[in-house]
Order: C-alpha cells, then sequence, then structure tokens
C-alpha cells in the first residue's frame, strides 16, 4: 500500500522525469528488486527509474536526498554480492538508458562513455579504432561498464592486462545530495590530490552515482595461441602454476579447473579433457611469438608431472582449448539438470597468494565432502582467484542450508591461507559480515568515516559493503 509520505516524494520525483523513465508497476518492481546472487536478501522497490541524461539522476538524488528516500543504482543486475538488491521502498536507479559511448579518442588511447553500456558494446566499438578494453568479465555481453567500475571487475586476461581499475582514468559522479562531482583525468600522469576516482572503484554505489566513465584503452593484441595440461593432483597443477610465474612468463590467460569441473566438462564429451584428471590448466598467451613461449609453458607442465598436454597448432585448435574452459557453465547446468527439486548455482569468489592455490584446492574439495555438495572450482590461477561453485537444491531447506555453511567454510579458508574474501565480486550484502573479520578495525573505521562524508543521511545504496 502506498503512504502518504510515499505519495509526496513519488510527486516530486515524478515531476521532474519524463513518463517513460519510471516503472510503477508491479512486474517491473519485482524484476528489478535484486541481482544474481541467490543467498541475500531484496526489498521491494517502491518505484525504478531509468534515466536518459545526467540532470534526471541529479534530480532523482536531489528528491531522495530531500526526502530521505533511499536509492540503488544498478547496471544489468548480474553482481553476485547483492550489491544492487532493493531496499523496501527504495528508488532503484537503474542506469541501462544511459549507454551511449561520448567520444573514442585514438590519439590519447582512451574512451568516454556512458555507465549503462555493456562491456561488449565498448569492446566492439573500441576495436572498430583498433583499440582493445582489457577487463573481461565472463558476463561481459550484459554487464555495464558502470557496474564494472562499481565492483571493480576482472576476468580471464587480466592476470597479463591488470583489472577494471588499472583502466579508470576519470569519472563523473552523482553525489548523495545531487551535486556533479567531476574527478580524474585524461592524461596518461597525474596525482593532484586524493585519487578520489579509485575510491569510486569498487564502491558498489555507496559513494555516489556514476554517470560518465573515460577508461584507457590498448592496441588491439595480436594473434593468441593456447594449450590445455591435464593433472593427477591439484599440487601437481599448481606447482607447475608457480614454475609459469617464477620463469617470468605472462600469459593472457592461466586459468584452473579442478576434478569436478574437469569430469563434468569430459562427460560433455571434450575431447582434451579425461575422466582421469584432478586438475586441469589452460594457457594462452598472445606475445610476440606465443608457440614458443607456449612450448616452453609446456615443459614447465610437463616437469611438475602433468599426465597430458596438448599444444594448439592453430587457431581452430586453440579455439577448442578455451571451449573446454567455456564449458564449465553448460556442464554444470548439465549436472545440475539431474539433480532433484529446483537446483540453483552459487559462483563464490575468493582469492588467495598463487602459491596457496593448490592446498585451497584440496580444502575445497574435503568442504564438498563434509557438506554433501556438489562443488566446482574453476578460476583464474595467474591471480589467485578461485569461483568454487555451489550447486544445491533451493527448494531443501537442509541443503540450502549446507551450502550457506559450505559457503562460510570456503571463506574461511580462503583467509586463513592469507586470502581475501572476493577477488573481483565485491562485498555487496553477501560479504558484508566477512569484511569485519578481513579488515583491520581502524581501517573498518576510516572506511566508515569515507561513506558518512559521501552520504552524510545514509542514503545511498544502504546496508551494503558496510552495515
Ligand atoms: C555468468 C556470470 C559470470 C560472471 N563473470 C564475472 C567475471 O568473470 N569477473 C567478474 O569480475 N565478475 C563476473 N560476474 C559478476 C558481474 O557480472 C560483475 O560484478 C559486473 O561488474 C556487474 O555489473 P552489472 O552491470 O551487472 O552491475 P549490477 O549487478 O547491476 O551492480 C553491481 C554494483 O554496482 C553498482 N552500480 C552499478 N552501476 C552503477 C553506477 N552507474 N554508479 C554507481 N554504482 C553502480 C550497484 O549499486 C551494485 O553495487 C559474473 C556474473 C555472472 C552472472
Amino acid at each position: 500500500m502506498t503512504t502518504q509520505t510515499e505519495v509526496s516524494w513519488m510527486g516530486a520525483l515524478r515531476a521532474g522525469l519524463p513518463a517513460d523513465a519510471v516503472l510503477e508497476d508491479a512486474a517491473s518492481r519485482a524484476a528489478y528488486s535484486r541481482d544474481s546472487a541467490p543467498f541475500s536478501p531484496a526489498g521491494e522497490p517502491a518505484i525504478v527509474v531509468l534515466p536518459t541524461t545526467v540532470a534526471e539522476v541529479q534530480h532523482v538524488m536531489r528528491t531522495a536526498h530531500a526526502f530521505g528516500v533511499p536509492v540503488v543504482p544498478q547496471g544489468a543486475r548480474t553482481g553476485l554480492a547483492g550489491a544492487a538488491n532493493a531496499d523496501d521502498g527504495c528508488i532503484v536507479l537503474s542506469l541501462l538508458r544511459m549507454n551511449r559511448i561520448l567520444e573514442i579518442d585514438p590519439g590519447n588511447r582512451l574512451v568516454r562513455c556512458e555507465p549503462g553500456i555493456t562491456n561488449r558494446a565498448l569492446s566492439d566499438a573500441v576495436r572498430e579504432h583498433g583499440l582493445f578494453f582489457p577487463p573481461d568479465p565472463a558476463s561481459t555481453d550484459t554487464c555495464t561498464i558502470g557496474g564494472n567500475i562499481a565492483v571493480g571487475a576482472g576476468g580471464l586476461c587480466c592476470v597479463k592486462y591488470g583489472v577494471t581499475a588499472d583502466y579508470v582514468l576519470g569519472l563523473v559522479a552523482v553525489l548523495a545530495d545531487g551535486r556533479l562531482m567531476p574527478m580524474g583525468r585524461t592524461t596518461v600522469k597525474g596525482v593532484a590530490g586524493y585519487d578520489l576516482t579509485h575510491l569510486f572503484v569498487g564502491s558498489e554505489g555507496t559513494l555516489g552515482v556514476i554517470v560518465e566513465a573515460v577508461l584507457a584503452l590498448r592496441p588491439i593484441r595480436p594473434p593468441s595461441l593456447a594449450m590445455l595440461a591435464t593433472f593427477g593432483t591439484a599440487t601437481a597443477a599448481g606447482e607447475a602454476i608457480a614454475r609459469i610465474i617464477a620463469e617470468g612468463h605472462v600469459p593472457s590467460a592461466l586459468e584452473l579447473m579442478d576434478k569436478t569441473s574437469s569430469h563434468a566438462v569430459a562427460e560433455l564429451g571434450h575431447p582434451m579433457l579425461s575422466a582421469d584428471a584432478s586438475a586441469t590448466l589452460i594457457v594462452e598467451c598472445d606475445g610476440n611469438d606465443p608457440a614458443n613461449e607456449l612450448a616452453s609453458i609446456a615443459g614447465l607442465c610437463r616437469g611438475a608431472g602433468a599426465l597430458q598436454v596438448t599444444v594448439a597448432a592453430d587457431q581452430a585448435e586453440s579455439k577448442s582449448v578455451l571451449e573446454a574452459r567455456r564449458l564449465v557453465l553448460p556442464a554444470m547446468q548439465a549436472q545440475a539438470a539431474r539433480m532433484p527439486g529446483r537446483p540453483t548455482a552459487f559462483i563464490e569468489d575468493v582469492a588467495v597468494p598463487r602459491t596457496k592455490l593448490a592446498p585451497f584446492i584440496d580444502q575445497i574439495a574435503s568442504i564438498a565432502e563434509k557438506y554433501r555438495l556438489y562443488i566446482s572450482t574453476v578460476g583464474h590461477a595467474g591471480d589467485g582467484n578461485l569461483h568454487p561453485t555451489v550447486v544445491f537444491d533451493k527448494d531443501d531447506p537442509d541443503a540450502f542450508k549446507r551450502a550457506q555453511d559450505a559457503y562460510d567454510a570456503i571463506m574461511a579458508a580462503g583467509l586463513a591461507l592469507g586470502g581475501t574474501i572476493t577477488g573481483e565480486h565485491g562485498v555487496g550484502i553477501l560479504k558484508r559480515d566477512w569484511l569485519r573479520r578481513e579488515l583491520d578495525p581502524v581501517n573498518l573505521e576510516m572506511q566508515r568515516g569515507i561513506k558518512r562524508i559521501f552520504d552524510p543521511t545514509g542514503i545511498l545504496n544502504p546496508g551494503k559493503v558496510l552495515e
């Protein structure tokens, strides 16, 4: 039921927006209520606003500020931490319609864009100018640049090219009270003042609404080649990773699949994966002489005890190697289809020091056994960033509880190995309690102070990251 107070602020809100920028029907409000994380609670928004201009975003924030209404900024809601979940009675501010490229500047190798453009659309547009935007989350077709920046997204090629933060030069944000704040630079170098631009990277919509970004680009990358190696133990795969890094190789992807995911992909019929593999490494190189570099890496894998090594001779074979990694999700979906009830996949995100990958994988396998769960682990081994994925029946309260307990156990194991609770998916609601366990109390106090400066009345994405 709409209250009298809601009527007054909603009237003020509608007055400054075109009619088609506002969605109020129950179905739309439900559709925009949550991101892709299955565990995090979500409320029911009072209204969904889809602005197309900066002035409209400012109007939303000024109104919200005047009436004390919470605002939840949203991109494509592919987030996996509940960071874009609505609060009861909030304004959902979806940036999806602000999706224009404002400028591509090959001379300075940068692009200026609005936040709602998808990662794929931006990457395709700059490629036409011989340029490359490296951050490549697996959700690239749908996730937005605003969401990538607000979470600090990563991806497959980050092991060589770095993460989103490394490409954000400047931002324009609308603050909690509606003021517009440009920050950053368009120059290669620049150290004027505190680095507020990078404070916004990973701020998950809690400090301001990003309405424009200036992103650095690289020249388009040369053709790559890939190889695949299977191992009898996670320890042997971990040893191979350590040798590849120690020898100074910088592959453009260094991905690890555990026993469960290797088996699942083998079952789907991928010719390079065998059922006796306890771990699989996929390596891609895009340097000046990828064939030579892969030959050397293949030698290191054999030295670490690889069961089987397949080095692609050409682009077609390379595509088949990389297909093994791409098949992990369909393979898990195939496994889930055989499970009873309403199987749900929950993708975890923990990073550990690279040398701790093997013990971490072994511990995850023990956790799966202890909680009687299907957990398949893949990840960006070159970054030490693993994604254990728990598949469980959402309708079974016991399975739901075991999945949550397993998730806690995985996080605890990652921290105990000197890792971090999130490598690229962010904190959101899901990992808020765990953030307190990871951060030093003084650090946490400073973070709360920063939030108060930017959002003194606490209307911006309340309850996310920090309580
Ligand atoms: C199948 C799948 C694969 C994935 N693979 C990867 C991967 O490889 N690497 C990776 O890093 N992530 C991955 N993700 C997670 C997700 O895609 C990323 O976190 C992505 O950056 C979220 O973008 P989004 O547009 O969907 O943002 P949303 O989920 O809508 O929002 C995420 C956060 O950003 C904030 N936000 C969004 N837009 C703005 C804005 N303009 N201003 C201020 N705050 C804003 C929201 O409030 C929220 O806190 C994957 C997700 C899925 C479903």
